[in-house]
Protein backbone atom coordinates (compact mmCIF):
# COMPACT_ATOMS: atom_id res chain seq x y z
CA UNK A 1 0.00 0.00 0.00
CA UNK A 2 1.48 3.24 -0.88
CA UNK A 3 1.71 6.19 1.77
CA UNK A 4 1.34 8.64 -0.80
CA UNK A 5 -2.37 10.26 -1.25
CA UNK A 6 -4.05 13.00 -2.94
CA UNK A 7 -5.48 14.46 0.39
CA UNK A 8 -4.58 13.68 3.76
CA UNK A 9 -6.85 14.43 6.71
CA UNK A 10 -5.79 15.13 10.77
CA UNK A 11 -8.52 14.30 12.60
CA UNK A 12 -11.98 11.68 12.18
CA UNK A 13 -14.59 14.26 14.01
CA UNK A 14 -17.03 15.54 11.84
CA UNK A 15 -14.82 18.09 9.87
CA UNK A 16 -12.59 15.40 9.21
CA UNK A 17 -14.36 12.22 8.38
CA UNK A 18 -17.14 13.99 6.07
CA UNK A 19 -14.55 16.13 4.62
CA UNK A 20 -13.10 12.69 3.71
CA UNK A 21 -16.25 11.04 2.05
CA UNK A 22 -16.30 14.45 -0.02
CA UNK A 23 -13.08 14.02 -1.22
CA UNK A 24 -13.43 10.05 -2.20
CA UNK A 25 -16.43 10.81 -3.99
CA UNK A 26 -14.55 13.62 -6.21
CA UNK A 27 -11.95 10.58 -6.81
CA UNK A 28 -9.34 12.22 -4.48
CA UNK A 29 -7.35 9.44 -2.86
CA UNK A 30 -7.46 10.05 0.49
CA UNK A 31 -6.44 9.15 4.40
CA UNK A 32 -7.66 10.24 7.71
CA UNK A 33 -5.60 10.01 10.28
CA UNK A 34 -7.11 9.45 14.36
CA UNK A 35 -5.61 9.22 17.36
CA UNK A 36 -8.65 8.14 19.43
CA UNK A 37 -11.98 7.88 18.64
CA UNK A 38 -13.88 8.14 14.90
CA UNK A 39 -16.18 10.30 15.12
CA UNK A 40 -14.24 12.91 17.05
CA UNK A 41 -15.78 14.94 19.46
CA UNK A 42 -18.95 15.14 18.54
CA UNK A 43 -20.07 11.59 18.06
CA UNK A 44 -17.88 10.37 21.34
CA UNK A 45 -18.17 13.71 23.84
CA UNK A 46 -20.39 16.07 22.56
CA UNK A 47 -23.51 16.54 20.17
CA UNK A 48 -24.72 12.93 20.26
CA UNK A 49 -23.94 11.63 23.89
CA UNK A 50 -25.79 14.94 25.37
CA UNK A 51 -28.53 14.30 23.44
CA UNK A 52 -28.49 11.08 24.35
CA UNK A 53 -28.65 12.67 28.11
CA UNK A 54 -31.40 15.28 27.21
CA UNK A 55 -33.62 12.75 25.92
CA UNK A 56 -33.56 10.90 29.35
CA UNK A 57 -34.01 14.32 30.55
CA UNK A 58 -37.23 14.80 28.16
CA UNK A 59 -38.97 11.75 29.57
CA UNK A 60 -38.27 12.46 32.93
CA UNK A 61 -40.01 15.87 32.75
CA UNK A 62 -42.77 14.61 31.08
CA UNK A 63 -43.42 12.03 33.57
CA UNK A 64 -43.27 14.23 36.25
CA UNK A 65 -45.99 16.20 34.37
CA UNK A 66 -47.87 12.90 33.78
CA UNK A 67 -51.04 14.48 35.38
CA UNK A 68 -51.64 17.37 33.69
CA UNK A 69 -51.86 15.06 30.69
CA UNK A 70 -54.76 12.89 32.52
CA UNK A 71 -52.34 10.52 33.08
CA UNK A 72 -50.98 8.22 36.54
CA UNK A 73 -47.60 7.44 36.87
CA UNK A 74 -47.75 5.16 39.88
CA UNK A 75 -44.85 5.60 42.04
CA UNK A 76 -41.92 7.94 41.61
CA UNK A 77 -40.07 8.10 38.47
CA UNK A 78 -36.39 7.63 39.35
CA UNK A 79 -33.33 7.84 37.28
CA UNK A 80 -30.52 5.16 37.44
CA UNK A 81 -27.66 7.06 36.79
CA UNK A 82 -25.74 4.23 34.88
CA UNK A 83 -28.50 3.02 33.17
CA UNK A 84 -28.56 6.48 31.74
CA UNK A 85 -24.86 7.16 31.15
CA UNK A 86 -25.01 3.27 29.48
CA UNK A 87 -27.25 4.40 27.02
CA UNK A 88 -25.75 7.61 25.84
CA UNK A 89 -22.82 5.70 25.54
CA UNK A 90 -24.25 3.28 23.59
CA UNK A 91 -25.56 5.67 21.26
CA UNK A 92 -21.82 7.06 20.66
CA UNK A 93 -20.77 3.63 20.16
CA UNK A 94 -23.00 3.02 17.51
CA UNK A 95 -22.19 6.05 15.64
CA UNK A 96 -18.64 5.58 16.10
CA UNK A 97 -18.90 2.36 14.62
CA UNK A 98 -20.75 3.91 11.70
CA UNK A 99 -17.95 6.31 10.54
CA UNK A 100 -15.38 2.72 10.56
CA UNK A 101 -18.27 1.69 8.31
CA UNK A 102 -18.15 4.83 6.29
CA UNK A 103 -14.98 5.28 5.93
CA UNK A 104 -14.47 1.28 4.47
CA UNK A 105 -17.23 1.87 2.25
CA UNK A 106 -15.74 4.68 0.44
CA UNK A 107 -12.21 3.03 0.41
CA UNK A 108 -10.82 5.68 2.58
CA UNK A 109 -7.67 4.69 4.37
CA UNK A 110 -7.91 4.99 8.39
CA UNK A 111 -4.07 5.70 9.96
CA UNK A 112 -4.42 4.92 13.91
CA UNK A 113 -1.87 7.24 15.63
CA UNK A 114 -0.99 10.87 16.46
CA UNK A 115 0.16 12.76 13.29
CA UNK A 116 2.79 15.62 13.16
CA UNK A 117 3.41 18.19 10.05
CA UNK A 118 7.40 17.39 9.23
CA UNK A 119 7.54 19.56 6.10
CA UNK A 120 5.20 20.91 3.41
CA UNK A 121 2.66 17.73 2.04
CA UNK A 122 4.29 15.18 4.47
CA UNK A 123 3.69 14.31 8.20
CA UNK A 124 4.56 11.27 10.61
CA UNK A 125 2.20 9.44 12.36
CA UNK A 126 3.56 8.46 15.69
CA UNK A 127 2.14 6.71 18.78
CA UNK A 128 -0.96 8.35 20.52
CA UNK A 129 -0.48 10.59 23.22
CA UNK A 130 -4.15 10.38 24.15
CA UNK A 131 -5.02 6.53 24.65
CA UNK A 132 -8.73 5.74 23.77
CA UNK A 133 -11.18 6.97 26.92
CA UNK A 134 -13.91 4.22 25.69
CA UNK A 135 -13.20 1.41 23.82
CA UNK A 136 -13.46 1.53 19.58
CA UNK A 137 -15.70 -0.52 17.83
CA UNK A 138 -13.46 -3.51 15.88
CA UNK A 139 -11.23 -0.75 13.85
CA UNK A 140 -11.83 -1.04 10.28
CA UNK A 141 -9.86 -3.15 8.53
CA UNK A 142 -6.53 -2.86 6.10
CA UNK A 143 -6.17 0.49 8.06
CA UNK A 144 -2.68 1.82 8.80
CA UNK A 145 -0.54 2.57 11.87
CA UNK A 146 2.79 4.68 12.45
CA UNK A 147 5.18 5.79 9.98
CA UNK A 148 5.57 8.82 7.35
CA UNK A 149 2.92 9.99 4.69
CA UNK A 150 2.89 11.83 1.73
CA UNK A 151 0.20 14.52 0.44
CA UNK A 152 -0.64 17.06 -2.27
CA UNK A 153 -2.75 18.36 0.03
CA UNK A 154 -3.23 18.21 3.68
CA UNK A 155 -6.14 19.17 5.87
CA UNK A 156 -6.00 19.86 9.91
CA UNK A 157 -9.10 18.97 11.40
CA UNK A 158 -7.88 18.24 14.54
CA UNK A 159 -10.74 19.61 16.87
CA UNK A 160 -10.83 21.55 20.55
CA UNK A 161 -10.61 20.66 23.69
CA UNK A 162 -11.84 22.22 27.14
CA UNK A 163 -10.66 25.74 28.10
CA UNK A 164 -9.35 25.57 31.65
CA UNK A 165 -9.44 28.86 34.17
CA UNK A 166 -5.99 29.11 35.75
CA UNK A 167 -6.69 28.39 39.80
CA UNK A 168 -9.96 26.31 38.64
CA UNK A 169 -8.22 23.68 36.43
CA UNK A 170 -10.23 20.63 35.95
CA UNK A 171 -9.39 17.70 37.95
CA UNK A 172 -11.31 15.35 36.68
CA UNK A 173 -12.68 14.94 40.47
CA UNK A 174 -14.51 17.58 42.19
CA UNK A 175 -14.08 19.94 39.02
CA UNK A 176 -15.31 18.24 35.72
CA UNK A 177 -15.38 18.85 32.44
CA UNK A 178 -17.41 17.65 30.01
CA UNK A 179 -15.91 14.25 29.52
CA UNK A 180 -17.26 13.97 33.54
CA UNK A 181 -20.16 15.25 33.19
CA UNK A 182 -20.89 12.59 30.47
CA UNK A 183 -20.70 9.90 32.75
CA UNK A 184 -20.78 10.91 35.77
CA UNK A 185 -20.88 7.27 38.18
CA UNK A 186 -23.13 8.79 40.87
CA UNK A 187 -25.67 11.40 40.38
CA UNK A 188 -24.55 14.50 42.39
CA UNK A 189 -26.75 16.29 45.02
CA UNK A 190 -25.45 19.48 43.85
CA UNK A 191 -23.57 21.55 41.18
CA UNK A 192 -21.81 24.67 40.44
CA UNK A 193 -22.04 25.22 36.36
CA UNK A 194 -19.29 27.61 35.30
CA UNK A 195 -20.40 29.38 31.80
CA UNK A 196 -23.70 29.67 30.52
CA UNK A 197 -23.25 28.68 26.95
CA UNK A 198 -24.81 25.73 24.92
CA UNK A 199 -22.66 23.30 26.63
CA UNK A 200 -22.90 24.81 30.10
CA UNK A 201 -27.20 25.01 29.71
CA UNK A 202 -27.03 21.98 28.14
CA UNK A 203 -25.71 20.26 30.92
CA UNK A 204 -27.60 22.51 33.96
CA UNK A 205 -30.46 21.13 32.45
CA UNK A 206 -30.02 17.28 31.97
CA UNK A 207 -28.92 17.21 35.79
CA UNK A 208 -31.70 19.74 37.19
CA UNK A 209 -34.25 17.25 35.34
CA UNK A 210 -32.88 14.27 37.12
CA UNK A 211 -33.35 16.52 40.08
CA UNK A 212 -30.10 18.20 41.04
CA UNK A 213 -29.99 21.27 42.79
CA UNK A 214 -27.34 23.30 40.42
CA UNK A 215 -26.49 26.74 40.40
CA UNK A 216 -25.12 28.52 37.44
CA UNK A 217 -22.63 30.99 37.34
CA UNK A 218 -22.36 33.65 33.70
CA UNK A 219 -19.88 36.07 33.38
CA UNK A 220 -22.23 38.34 31.05
CA UNK A 221 -25.61 39.81 31.42
CA UNK A 222 -27.44 37.09 29.88
CA UNK A 223 -27.37 33.35 29.74
CA UNK A 224 -26.50 31.86 26.47
CA UNK A 225 -24.58 35.30 25.55
CA UNK A 226 -24.37 34.87 21.94
CA UNK A 227 -28.54 34.62 21.74
CA UNK A 228 -30.68 37.43 21.60
CA UNK A 229 -31.64 39.15 24.38
CA UNK A 230 -35.09 38.48 24.31
CA UNK A 231 -35.11 34.77 23.79
CA UNK A 232 -32.01 34.41 26.49
CA UNK A 233 -34.30 36.08 29.11
CA UNK A 234 -37.56 34.13 28.18
CA UNK A 235 -35.50 30.67 28.15
CA UNK A 236 -33.96 32.24 32.08
CA UNK A 237 -37.33 32.61 33.42
CA UNK A 238 -38.05 28.79 32.24
CA UNK A 239 -34.99 27.81 33.52
CA UNK A 240 -35.52 29.27 37.16
CA UNK A 241 -39.20 28.28 37.05
CA UNK A 242 -37.66 24.47 36.38
CA UNK A 243 -35.76 25.05 39.56
CA UNK A 244 -32.32 26.01 38.33
CA UNK A 245 -30.67 28.72 40.00
CA UNK A 246 -28.77 31.70 37.86
CA UNK A 247 -26.41 34.19 38.65
CA UNK A 248 -25.34 36.18 35.78
CA UNK A 249 -23.01 39.30 36.26
CA UNK A 250 -21.24 37.49 38.54
CA UNK A 251 -17.88 34.96 38.18
CA UNK A 252 -16.30 32.32 39.68
CA UNK A 253 -12.90 33.74 41.55
CA UNK A 254 -11.74 31.28 43.22
CA UNK A 255 -12.43 27.35 44.37
CA UNK A 256 -11.88 25.76 47.65
CA UNK A 257 -11.89 21.54 47.54
CA UNK A 258 -13.13 19.77 50.42
CA UNK A 259 -12.95 15.81 50.42
CA UNK A 260 -15.95 15.55 48.23
CA UNK A 261 -17.11 18.78 47.63
CA UNK A 262 -15.87 22.09 46.57
CA UNK A 263 -17.19 25.70 47.52
CA UNK A 264 -17.00 28.03 44.86
CA UNK A 265 -16.51 31.57 45.72
CA UNK A 266 -18.61 33.90 43.57
CA UNK A 267 -18.38 37.66 43.04
CA UNK A 268 -21.21 39.73 41.66
CA UNK A 269 -21.30 42.64 40.11
CA UNK A 270 -22.05 44.56 43.12
CA UNK A 271 -18.53 43.07 44.77
CA UNK A 272 -20.15 40.76 46.97
CA UNK A 273 -18.60 37.66 47.46
CA UNK A 274 -21.01 34.52 48.05
CA UNK A 275 -19.75 31.01 49.02
CA UNK A 276 -21.57 28.28 47.22
CA UNK A 277 -20.76 24.81 48.03
CA UNK A 278 -21.57 22.04 46.38
CA UNK A 279 -20.68 18.06 45.51
CA UNK A 280 -19.26 19.39 42.10
CA UNK A 281 -18.50 21.77 39.99
CA UNK A 282 -18.77 21.69 36.02
CA UNK A 283 -15.95 23.27 34.00
CA UNK A 284 -17.89 25.14 30.68
CA UNK A 285 -15.98 28.39 29.79
CA UNK A 286 -15.81 27.26 26.41
CA UNK A 287 -12.66 25.44 24.54
CA UNK A 288 -9.46 25.95 23.16
CA UNK A 289 -8.24 24.97 19.67
CA UNK A 290 -5.66 21.59 19.34
CA UNK A 291 -2.87 23.74 17.80
CA UNK A 292 -0.28 21.98 19.55
CA UNK A 293 2.38 19.62 18.70
CA UNK A 294 1.21 19.84 14.86
CA UNK A 295 4.68 20.87 14.15
CA UNK A 296 2.61 24.17 13.06
CA UNK A 297 5.52 26.84 13.69
CA UNK A 298 8.21 24.89 12.24
CA UNK A 299 5.98 25.65 8.92
CA UNK A 300 5.14 29.15 9.93
CA UNK A 301 1.62 28.37 10.33
CA UNK A 302 -0.60 31.52 10.94
CA UNK A 303 -2.51 30.91 14.52
CA UNK A 304 -4.51 33.55 16.44
CA UNK A 305 -6.00 33.16 19.56
CA UNK A 306 -5.61 29.26 19.84
CA UNK A 307 -7.03 28.29 16.38
CA UNK A 308 -5.38 28.01 12.78
CA UNK A 309 -6.22 31.07 10.42
CA UNK A 310 -7.66 30.33 7.36
CA UNK A 311 -9.92 31.87 4.24
CA UNK A 312 -13.25 31.10 3.32
CA UNK A 313 -12.10 27.84 1.24
CA UNK A 314 -10.13 26.53 4.65
CA UNK A 315 -6.54 27.51 3.10
CA UNK A 316 -3.78 28.71 5.15
CA UNK A 317 -1.30 30.55 4.91
CA UNK A 318 1.42 27.94 3.57
CA UNK A 319 0.33 26.36 0.00
CA UNK A 320 -0.78 22.99 0.17
CA UNK A 321 -2.06 23.17 4.07
CA UNK A 322 -5.79 23.86 5.35
CA UNK A 323 -7.71 23.99 8.66
CA UNK A 324 -10.92 22.92 8.89
CA UNK A 325 -13.85 22.87 12.08
CA UNK A 326 -12.70 24.04 15.87
CA UNK A 327 -9.26 24.51 15.15
CA UNK A 328 -10.15 26.83 12.25
CA UNK A 329 -12.15 29.07 15.35
CA UNK A 330 -15.83 29.80 16.09
CA UNK A 331 -18.68 29.28 15.89
CA UNK A 332 -17.08 25.53 17.28
CA UNK A 333 -20.26 23.79 16.22
CA UNK A 334 -20.30 20.36 14.44
CA UNK A 335 -22.55 21.27 11.10
CA UNK A 336 -20.19 24.48 10.85
CA UNK A 337 -17.12 22.24 10.63
CA UNK A 338 -18.69 19.48 8.46
CA UNK A 339 -19.57 22.91 5.52
CA UNK A 340 -15.89 24.31 6.41
CA UNK A 341 -14.74 21.03 5.12
CA UNK A 342 -16.87 20.51 1.75
CA UNK A 343 -16.25 23.87 0.99
CA UNK A 344 -12.54 23.00 1.25
CA UNK A 345 -12.41 19.85 -0.50
CA UNK A 346 -14.60 20.94 -3.40
CA UNK A 347 -11.99 23.98 -3.91
CA UNK A 348 -8.80 21.46 -3.79
CA UNK A 349 -10.73 19.74 -6.06
CA UNK A 350 -11.17 22.53 -8.27
CA UNK A 351 -15.18 22.45 -8.46
CA UNK A 352 -16.61 25.83 -9.99
CA UNK A 353 -18.93 27.95 -8.41
CA UNK A 354 -17.70 26.93 -5.02
CA UNK A 355 -19.44 29.42 -2.16
CA UNK A 356 -16.93 30.67 0.39
CA UNK A 357 -18.27 29.86 3.66
CA UNK A 358 -20.44 32.52 5.29
CA UNK A 359 -20.23 32.68 9.22
CA UNK A 360 -23.56 34.68 8.73
CA UNK A 361 -25.90 32.15 8.09
CA UNK A 362 -24.38 29.82 10.28
CA UNK A 363 -27.71 28.08 12.89
CA UNK A 364 -27.08 27.63 16.17
CA UNK A 365 -28.94 25.30 19.12
CA UNK A 366 -28.94 24.47 22.85
CA UNK A 367 -30.75 21.54 23.96
CA UNK A 368 -31.96 22.69 27.08
CA UNK A 369 -35.74 22.74 28.06
CA UNK A 370 -36.86 24.88 26.80
CA UNK A 371 -34.53 24.81 23.67
CA UNK A 372 -33.27 27.70 21.58
CA UNK A 373 -32.35 28.25 18.33
CA UNK A 374 -31.39 30.73 16.14
CA UNK A 375 -29.33 32.34 13.07
CA UNK A 376 -28.76 35.68 11.69
CA UNK A 377 -28.11 38.84 13.47
CA UNK A 378 -29.83 39.65 16.62
CA UNK A 379 -31.99 42.56 17.24
CA UNK A 380 -28.71 43.78 19.35
CA UNK A 381 -26.84 43.61 16.13
CA UNK A 382 -28.88 44.66 13.57
CA UNK A 383 -29.15 47.61 15.31
CA UNK A 384 -25.56 48.08 16.03
CA UNK A 385 -24.94 47.70 12.54
CA UNK A 386 -27.25 50.68 11.87
CA UNK A 387 -29.79 48.47 9.75
CA UNK A 388 -33.41 49.73 9.55
CA UNK A 389 -35.09 46.61 10.52
CA UNK A 390 -38.81 45.50 11.57
CA UNK A 391 -39.38 42.72 13.91
CA UNK A 392 -42.18 40.30 14.45
CA UNK A 393 -42.86 37.86 17.46
CA UNK A 394 -45.09 35.35 18.00
CA UNK A 395 -45.61 33.33 20.97
CA UNK A 396 -46.26 29.88 21.73
CA UNK A 397 -49.15 30.22 23.72
CA UNK A 398 -51.53 31.50 20.97
CA UNK A 399 -50.54 28.51 18.86
CA UNK A 400 -52.82 25.40 18.24
CA UNK A 401 -50.08 22.79 17.97
CA UNK A 402 -48.41 24.06 21.48
CA UNK A 403 -51.22 24.42 23.43
CA UNK A 404 -52.20 20.79 22.38
CA UNK A 405 -48.53 19.38 23.05
CA UNK A 406 -48.96 21.67 26.75
CA UNK A 407 -46.08 23.42 25.54
CA UNK A 408 -47.33 26.83 25.43
CA UNK A 409 -44.31 28.68 26.51
CA UNK A 410 -41.96 30.08 24.35
CA UNK A 411 -41.33 32.59 21.34
CA UNK A 412 -41.10 32.56 17.76
CA UNK A 413 -38.61 36.36 16.80
CA UNK A 414 -38.15 37.28 13.08
CA UNK A 415 -35.67 40.46 11.86
CA UNK A 416 -35.85 41.93 8.61
CA UNK A 417 -34.36 44.48 6.84
CA UNK A 418 -36.60 47.64 6.33
CA UNK A 419 -35.89 48.42 3.30
CA UNK A 420 -34.94 45.37 1.29
CA UNK A 421 -37.58 43.11 3.13
CA UNK A 422 -34.30 39.97 3.66
CA UNK A 423 -34.76 38.21 6.33
CA UNK A 424 -31.50 38.92 8.73
CA UNK A 425 -32.79 36.64 11.75
CA UNK A 426 -34.48 34.56 13.62
CA UNK A 427 -34.51 33.67 17.32
CA UNK A 428 -36.22 30.81 18.74
CA UNK A 429 -37.33 29.47 22.17
CA UNK A 430 -39.65 27.03 23.24
CA UNK A 431 -40.20 23.33 22.33
CA UNK A 432 -39.20 21.63 19.05
CA UNK A 433 -37.36 24.78 18.12
CA UNK A 434 -34.26 23.12 17.09
CA UNK A 435 -36.02 21.46 14.40
CA UNK A 436 -37.95 23.97 13.86
CA UNK A 437 -34.98 27.16 12.86
CA UNK A 438 -33.86 25.06 9.47
CA UNK A 439 -36.64 26.67 7.63
CA UNK A 440 -35.19 30.31 8.42
CA UNK A 441 -32.06 28.99 7.85
CA UNK A 442 -33.05 28.04 3.97
CA UNK A 443 -34.83 31.04 3.81
CA UNK A 444 -32.06 32.59 4.68
CA UNK A 445 -30.07 31.14 2.17
CA UNK A 446 -32.01 31.88 -0.73
CA UNK A 447 -32.44 35.63 0.21
CA UNK A 448 -35.80 35.32 1.14
CA UNK A 449 -38.26 38.41 1.72
CA UNK A 450 -40.92 38.68 3.71
CA UNK A 451 -43.25 38.31 0.94
CA UNK A 452 -41.53 35.31 0.09
CA UNK A 453 -42.59 33.70 3.48
CA UNK A 454 -46.01 34.77 3.23
CA UNK A 455 -46.64 33.41 0.11
CA UNK A 456 -45.41 29.62 2.20
CA UNK A 457 -48.12 27.40 2.98
CA UNK A 458 -47.36 26.15 6.42
CA UNK A 459 -49.31 22.56 7.83
CA UNK A 460 -52.21 22.92 10.23
CA UNK A 461 -51.81 22.68 13.14
CA UNK A 462 -48.11 22.54 13.44
CA UNK A 463 -45.60 24.69 15.43
CA UNK A 464 -44.12 25.66 12.12
CA UNK A 465 -47.09 28.07 11.87
CA UNK A 466 -45.72 30.34 14.33
CA UNK A 467 -42.63 31.00 12.04
CA UNK A 468 -45.32 32.69 9.22
CA UNK A 469 -47.16 34.19 11.90
CA UNK A 470 -44.10 36.12 13.14
CA UNK A 471 -43.12 37.42 9.92
CA UNK A 472 -46.89 37.86 9.44
CA UNK A 473 -46.10 40.23 12.74
CA UNK A 474 -43.32 42.05 11.57
CA UNK A 475 -45.79 43.89 8.86
CA UNK A 476 -49.13 43.99 10.82
CA UNK A 477 -50.50 41.56 9.42
CA UNK A 478 -50.77 38.45 12.63
CA UNK A 479 -53.41 36.33 12.46
CA UNK A 480 -54.38 34.47 15.56
CA UNK A 481 -52.62 36.95 17.89
C1 LIG B 1 -20.58 18.64 25.40
C2 LIG B 1 -20.60 19.13 24.00
C3 LIG B 1 -21.79 19.23 23.32
C4 LIG B 1 -21.81 19.68 22.00
N1 LIG B 1 -23.00 19.77 21.35
C5 LIG B 1 -23.03 20.21 20.08
C6 LIG B 1 -24.25 20.28 19.36
O1 LIG B 1 -25.31 19.93 19.87
N2 LIG B 1 -24.22 20.72 18.09
C7 LIG B 1 -23.06 21.11 17.49
O2 LIG B 1 -23.08 21.51 16.32
N3 LIG B 1 -21.89 21.06 18.14
C8 LIG B 1 -21.84 20.62 19.41
N4 LIG B 1 -20.64 20.53 20.06
C9 LIG B 1 -19.43 20.96 19.35
C10 LIG B 1 -18.93 19.87 18.40
O3 LIG B 1 -18.68 18.70 19.12
C11 LIG B 1 -17.68 20.35 17.69
O4 LIG B 1 -17.92 21.58 17.06
C12 LIG B 1 -17.24 19.35 16.64
O5 LIG B 1 -16.92 18.10 17.21
C13 LIG B 1 -16.02 19.87 15.88
O6 LIG B 1 -15.65 18.96 14.91
P1 LIG B 1 -14.14 18.84 14.40
O7 LIG B 1 -14.17 17.84 13.31
O8 LIG B 1 -13.63 20.20 14.10
O9 LIG B 1 -13.30 18.33 15.64
P2 LIG B 1 -13.47 17.13 16.69
O10 LIG B 1 -14.83 16.57 16.68
O11 LIG B 1 -12.95 17.65 17.97
O12 LIG B 1 -12.50 16.01 16.12
C14 LIG B 1 -11.13 16.19 16.07
C15 LIG B 1 -10.45 14.84 16.04
O13 LIG B 1 -9.06 15.01 15.78
C16 LIG B 1 -8.32 14.06 16.53
N5 LIG B 1 -6.96 14.57 16.65
C17 LIG B 1 -6.54 15.70 17.27
N6 LIG B 1 -5.21 15.87 17.12
C18 LIG B 1 -4.77 14.81 16.39
C19 LIG B 1 -3.50 14.42 15.88
N7 LIG B 1 -2.41 15.17 16.10
N8 LIG B 1 -3.41 13.28 15.18
C20 LIG B 1 -4.52 12.51 14.94
N9 LIG B 1 -5.74 12.84 15.39
C21 LIG B 1 -5.88 13.98 16.09
C22 LIG B 1 -9.09 14.00 17.83
O14 LIG B 1 -8.82 12.76 18.50
C23 LIG B 1 -10.54 14.08 17.35
O15 LIG B 1 -11.10 12.81 17.14
C24 LIG B 1 -20.60 20.06 21.37
C25 LIG B 1 -19.38 19.94 22.05
C26 LIG B 1 -19.39 19.48 23.34
C27 LIG B 1 -18.07 19.35 24.05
Amino acid sequence: MSNNYDVLIIGSGPGGYVTAIRAAQLGLKTAIVEREHLGGICLNWGCIPTKALLRSAEIMDHANHAKSYGLTLEGKMTADVKDVVARSRGVSARLNGGVGYLMKKNKIDVIWGEAKLTKPGEIVVGASSKPAVQPQNPVPKGVKGEGTYTAKHIIVATGARPRALPGIEPDGKLIWTYFEAMKPDFMPKSLVVMGSGAIGIEFASFYRSMGVDVTVVEVMSQVMPVEDAEISAIARKALEKRGLKILTEAKVAKVEKGSNSITAHVETKDGKVQQITADRLISAVGVVGNIENLGLEALGVKTDRGCIVIDGYGKTNVPGLYAIGDVAGPPMLAHKAEHEGVVCIEKIAGLPNVHAMDKGKIPGCTYCNPQVASVGLTEAKAKAEGRDIRVGRFSFGANGKAIALGEDNGLIKTIFDKKTGELIGAHMVGAEVTELIQGFVVAMNLETTEEDLMHTIFPHPTLSEMMKESVLDAYGRVLNA
